[in-house]
């Protein structure tokens, strides 16, 4: 079997808010087609990890290698430049802007400016509710319409690797199943992606790998496929969670 080729790849990672660690010596890598995902409750450093990949955070320790590259220290737009784009928690879009004009400037990185007719299209054929909007007020989008936009921004940027921060939070059940299923649409045509998600079932079932992190660090990873709720919940839910009945999760 061919190996797949190692896009990102972060290697003892150590990140720290004043005195807090909030990541520690984590190790983890997104090989090229692969849907790959972070499953951790609140607070257990899963942002953390994602701001040091695209360098808006510092990380005290430890490097983030992009095809082969070290891109650790490197500015945001330079590693946007390489081909990473990334939808923050709660999608940060630009409320007083059209869905449009939003969408046009996610098309920022120079690669992506020169592909942005192209990137519209496939953005307006995964998301046609954005081409009905396009000229409306972006502030008058629902919960799913902006988190599609905010995925549908990271497109614009013509990236590799989309790394998307918890976005199924605060969507219905429904919303969330389409949003996912753009997501495989999306990875269908090359992009590859690592996803945070606090819901194992569904990380589970949306990824090719996943990472359970517990008190900023990996405490079990595997294919995604052999990993079950239960060994999930034993390490790292402990008496918090326990798996839900089948079917419960989209
Ligand atoms: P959530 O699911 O709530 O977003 P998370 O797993 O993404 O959680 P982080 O947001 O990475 O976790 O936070 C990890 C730890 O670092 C938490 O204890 C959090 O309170 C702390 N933290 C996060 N951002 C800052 C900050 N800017 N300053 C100080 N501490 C922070």
């Amino acid at each position: 079997m061919i190996e797949k080729e190692k896009l990102l790849e972060v290697s003892g990672l150590d990140v720290f808010y004043g005195d807090l660690q909030a990541v520690k010596d984590v190790n983890l890598e997104v090989k090229k087609g692969d849907m790959v995902s972070l499953i951790g409750a609140n607070g257990v450093g899963k942002s953390t990890i994602l701001q040091a990949i695209m360098g808006l955070i510092k990380p005290k320790a430890g490097t983030v290698t992009w095809k082969g590259e070290v891109i650790t220290g490197k500015a945001t737009n330079k590693i946007a430049q390489m081909g990473l784009a990334m939808t923050p928690e709660g999608s940060h879009i630009f409320e007083d802007m059209s869905v449009y004009e939003n969408l046009l400037l996610g098309a920022y990185p120079k690669h992506a400016k020169a592909r942005r007719a192209e990137s519209l299209a496939l953005v307006y054929k995964t998301f046609p509710v954005l081409k009905e909007k396009e000229k409306q007020t972006a502030t008058f989008l629902s919960g799913g319409q902006r988190q599609m936009l905010a995925i549908a921004r990271a497109m614009m940027a013509s990236p590799e690797l989309i790394i998307c921060d918890e976005i199924s939070l605060g969507l219905a059940p429904v919303i969330i199943k389409d949003i996912y299923a753009s997501l495989h649409e999306i990875n269908k045509n090359g992009v590859s992606f690592l996803l945070v998600e606090q819901e194992t079932k569904r990380a589970l079932k949306h990824s090719d790998y996943a990472y359970v992190i517990v008190h900023g660090s990996v405490v079990l990873e595997g294919r995604s496929s052999s990993l079950t709720e239960e060994e999930i919940a034993k390490v790292y839910f402990g008496v918090e969670q326990q798996p839900r009945e089948e079917g419960g999760i989209v």
